[in-house]
């Protein structure tokens, strides 16, 4: 037996009902209570439709706060939550469908008309809908409250996660009631998350970020969510006056920066600005810090392992650096090649071991076995290093280093001082198939509203700082940098799009 998210938002309920867990904008808000008796009738549900402890049930469904009672109610009933992104289309669901094979997807309205996946790998499709109107939540209301919950082991699976897919196909990541219970409680007393918190939440909630911390941070600890189901600034910044912590992606403060509505007194109520889920530019750190007085707190982790590590809430917020392991994390650096841990301030493969850390990859037993070493540490696929305090830096991923005539090169490094060029907004740095070197180090540059990029200046800029081989062969100049949702760029196809930059010239006969 083990405490679980669910069990953690049920004890919130008895502890106060009334406190509403859901503030909305364009519906009435909805109180713990409220929550927990659907979640219990959804469960019976659930039940009904045969989904059985251990079962996966698939939602591809809209942000709102019938989706997170779904979530809770396969918690209730020992089910495994496995949340798809939005933005995937027929042929994609068809994919994680037939990869997952739930017992049950939940699906909005319009999917259930217009793309139904083909043969349906699901035993059963419903659309969770709204109360009234013939679908799973409709059902939900002429249920009764289902009495118990079923009973989990910390071990017990809650929940399938798909990462992002940014450097290649996603991967079913299996999280335990374990993983997601010593999370929320590491993170709540990290950052002193309590029923007085109002959250704005303006993420997704089929990524790790936006349900497994910012959601059960809330469901854990009593906390109000400002569910909002987009990202808008002036929005954001109306509800500052009344909100205490947000949980951002870096895309969520550059856009806030650019509203001239920015300013000590807007974030005045304000406690706590976090991000994560991509590299926070130095630049917005301390453009963010000048406009309102407040340090944003950077912090790390990934589907596989929840959140590993965060800048201290109460200690020195270092810039470029994400902190300190979570309580009873432990984070190590090693080498590349063989795998020992290396001395403190060089850089090498992260490795992480705790209750956070995932059971494994679903049905990809050698990918599994590959990531993790013999004593339990889970290979992160991130490069980093420790500086002299202890705290972590994020290089890169390994899947980005740039080894350009034998010589290991870091992106990073290279994109944070073309980031500081006055005339640039952002930069990426990849490695291209080059005849020479194996791959060339080329920098893909996003000018600066109104401003001209002199490719010849910024290659200058780095010459006398940056070791020759590390300098950019070419700078190729673009509007915008390709990213996900979460503010991910997308080098795959930044490298896809580049990829015969340099091959030598084709013969003209
Ligand atoms: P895939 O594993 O499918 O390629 P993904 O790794 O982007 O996709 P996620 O699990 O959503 O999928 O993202 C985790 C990754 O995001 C981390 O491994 C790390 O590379 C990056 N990340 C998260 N937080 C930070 C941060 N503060 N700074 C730099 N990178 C970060
Ligand atoms: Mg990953």
């Amino acid at each position: 037996m083990t405490c679980t998210i669910h069990d953690m938002f049920d004890r919130r309920c008895e502890a106060d009902g009334e406190k509403v867990l859901f503030e909305l904008k364009e519906r009435p808000n909805v109180s713990y209570a409220a929550t927990r008796a659907t979640v219990r009738r959804l469960a019976s549900v659930l039940t009904e439709l045969g989904v059985g402890p251990g079962d996966r049930v698939a939602a591809q469904v809209k942000k709102s706060p019938e989706a997170v009672m779904l979530y809770l109610a396969c918690l209730r009933a020992g089910a495994v939550f496995l949340p798809l992104n939005t933005g995937y289309t027929g042929a994609e669901i068809d994919y994680f469908l037939g990869d997952a094979e739930p017992r049950l997807f939940v699906c909005t309205p319009e999917t259930l008309d217009a793309h139904l996946p083909r043969g349906s790998a699901a035993m059963a499709v419903e659309s969770l809908g709204t109360v009234g109107d013939g679908t799973l939540m409709a059902r939900a209301a002429g249920a009764t409250e289902q009495a118990q919950a079923v009973a989990r082991a910390a071990d017990d699976p809650a929940a399938i996660l798909y990462t992002s897919g940014t450097t290649g196909r996603s991967k079913g990541a299996i999280l335990s009631h374990g993983n997601l219970a010593s999370n929320a409680v590491a993170l709540n007393e990290t950052w002193r998350f309590s029923e007085n918190d109002r959250l704005i939440h303006a993420l997704p909630i089929f990524h790790t970020h936006g349900l497994f911390v910012a959601c059960n941070m809330a469901l854990a600890s009593g906390a109000t969510l400002i569910f909002l189901t987009r990202f808008d600034p002036d929005e954001i910044i109306d509800e500052m006056a009344d909100a205490t912590v947000l949980m951002g992606v870096p895309t969520f403060y550059t856009r806030l920066l650019a509203s001239p509505r920015l300013d000590p007194l807007a974030t005045a109520a304000m406690r706590l600005f976090v991000s994560g889920s991509a590299p926070l530019q130095e630049q917005t750190h301390a453009r963010f810090a000048e406009r309102t007085g407040h340090t944003i707190l950077e912090r790390y982790g990934m589907t596989e392992t929840c959140m590993i590590a965060s800048n201290p809430y109460d200690g020195e917020r270092r810039v470029g650096a994400v902190g300190f392991p979570l309580p009873e994390v432990e984070v190590r650096v090693t080498d590349l090649e063989t795998g020992d841990v290396v001395p403190g301030g060089e850089t090498g493969a992260i490795e992480v071991r705790g209750p956070n850390v995932f059971q494994g990859y679903w049905r990809m037993p050698e990918k599994t076995a590959d990531e993790f070493r013999d004593d339990g540490f889970f290979i992160t696929g991130d490069l980093g290093r420790m500086d002299a305090d202890g705290y972590l830096h994020i290089v890169g991923r390994n899947k980005d280093l740039v080894i350009t005539g034998g010589y290991n090169v870091y992106p990073k490094e290279i994109e944070t001082m073309i980031d500081a060029l006055p005339e640039v907004a952002e930069s990426a740095v990849v490695g291209l198939p080059h005849p020479d070197f194996g791959e060339g180090v080329t920098a893909i540059v996003v000018p600066k509203d109104g401003a001209v990029i002199d490719k010849a200046c910024v290659l200058d800029a780095l010459s006398g700082t940056l070791a020759r081989y590390k300098q950019p062969k070419t700078v190729m100049v673009v509007d915008a940098l390709p990213r996900n949702v979460m503010g991910k760029v997308q080098k795959n196809e930044l490298r896809g799009r580049f990829a015969d930059l340099y091959a030598p010239a084709r013969p003209t006969s």
